[in-house]
């Protein structure tokens, strides 16, 4: 890839996406096939004057070895240094960075109720701890590409062929063409998404309605004052303003839990926990889903919706028009992080504190009463497509088209 770009999306990373502070220490995550861009970021992160960078490397394959060798008590358990380290976190509140690369189907084969286990049992311990950090630390997920990924998205290609296509399409989805300044542009992009979600505001809507002649046929309810969010978010503690997620083309609220009915049929193929789940379908009954089946990871599915009580409810609803630069690419990432900047998406689990106004003066309680969502898993699945219409519907039951044909109305 070319090596000039590469240093700018660092840059990028580092200024735009989590605008580290003089003073602040950094978390960073990347697979060990990502040392360029990870030492490219370390070395942003330092000329801001962040206090320390503390890397956490990872493996797909070592990953997998574990899975594969070790017990599900081993790896599910969370042992007192690591506990430790969370403590930690909360304590400094590091920025948080995450590069993402891994194969999309890394643990294909693994049964999914060891996948599951191993993920509930840590999350147990673990959870508080990103709970408390929450609203209150800047973080970023961005992605990079590695052979395994590439391949996937391009399988006819040979590997090197395939990494330098991916580049192609990861630098242009966060804007950066070599050519024009990217901190301009970003600051144009986050402005103009800002505005999609003022006009949603606006319109105070109490409910949707999404239907599309692929089967999705679904309502949801929004909770009464909850606020549309875009791309930039606040970092409560210091005031920084970044940009949790790069590429980000979405406007996005945590919907009243426990109040959606219908149908929802998946457009996109969706990874999760290192399985691919493809050919779906989920229908949700008082609120919570009744049922769901899939071509490709029916049983992978199930378990994600059963993770615990609130797997099963919705956490958030995000609008994305089919002419986003994602969808346009043509390309199927079998990345969350692009294919849901690619159309219109629901997550189960866990809903956004950042939706309710002065959510920092309130205890997660008092937010979880008001209809946001508790999970240990938020996960986004697809389901834009190009016939879907969403109609917003006032309290006072006047409805507004929102989205025709897959885009905005
Ligand atoms: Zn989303």
């Amino acid at each position: 890839m070319d090596k000039k770009l590469l240093s700018e999306y660092a840059k990028l990373m580092v200024k735009v996406g989590a605008n580290v502070q003089p003073g602040q220490k950094v978390r960073l995550y990347a697979e060990v096939d990502q040392h360029e861009l990870a030492t490219l970021v370390a070395k942003e992160c330092y000329a801001a004057k962040a206090a320390y960078v503390e890397m956490f490397w990872s493996c797909g394959e070592i990953e997998r070895l574990h899975y594969e060798n070790a017990s599900v008590e081993t790896l599910g358990t969370v042992l007192p240094w690591e506990e430790e380290r969370q403590k930690q976190m909360v304590k400094d509140l590091p920025v948080r960075i995450f590069i993402e690369s891994a194969d999309p189907d890394e643990l294909s084969g693994i049964p999914a109720d060891i996948i599951s286990t191993v993920g509930q049992m840590r999350s147990k311990v673990l959870k508080k701890y990103r709970d408390e950090i929450d609203g209150k630390h800047q973080w970023l997920i961005v992605a990079a590409a590695s052979p395994k990924w590439a391949l996937k998205v391009f399988p006819g290609c040979d590997a090197d062929t395939a990494v330098e296509k991916l580049w192609d399409a990861i630098f242009s989805c966060v804007y950066i063409d070599g050519k024009h300044n990217a901190e301009e542009v970003w600051a144009k992009h986050t402005d103009d998404m800002k505005k999609r979600a003022d006009w949603l505001n606006s319109q105070q809507f109490a409910k949707l309605r999404y239907k599309s002649s692929n089967g999705t046929d679904f309502s949801v309810e929004l909770i009464p004052g909850a606020k549309w969010c875009s791309a930039a978010d606040t970092n409560r503690i210091n005031g920084a303003s970044y940009v949790p997620n790069m590429p980000t083309e979405e406007v996005f609220i945590s919907p009243m839990k426990g109040r959606c009915e219908g149908t929802l049929i998946a457009t996109k193929p969706l990874s999760w926990s290192g399985q691919l789940i493809d050919g779906f379908s989920v229908e949700f009954k008082n609120g919570k889903v009744h049922s769901c089946h899939a071509k490709q990871g029916e049983e992978m599915l199930k378990k994600m919706f059963a993770m615990d009580e609130g797997a099963s409810m919705l956490g958030e609803v995000a609008l994305v028009p089919k002419d986003s630069p994602i969808n346009k690419s043509g390309l199927l990432f079998m990345n969350t992080l692009f294919d849901e900047n690619a159309c219109c998406h629901i997550a189960a689990g866990e809903g956004f504190l950042e939706v309710i106004d002065g959510f920092e003066n309130k205890t997660l309680d008092e937010i979880h009463a008001m209809g946001i969502n508790d999970s240990i898993i938020h996960v986004d699945f697809m389901i834009g497509s190009d016939d879907l219409d969403i109609t917003g519907i006032r309290p006072d039951g006047t409805e507004v088209p929102v989205f025709k044909n897959g885009t905005w109305a």
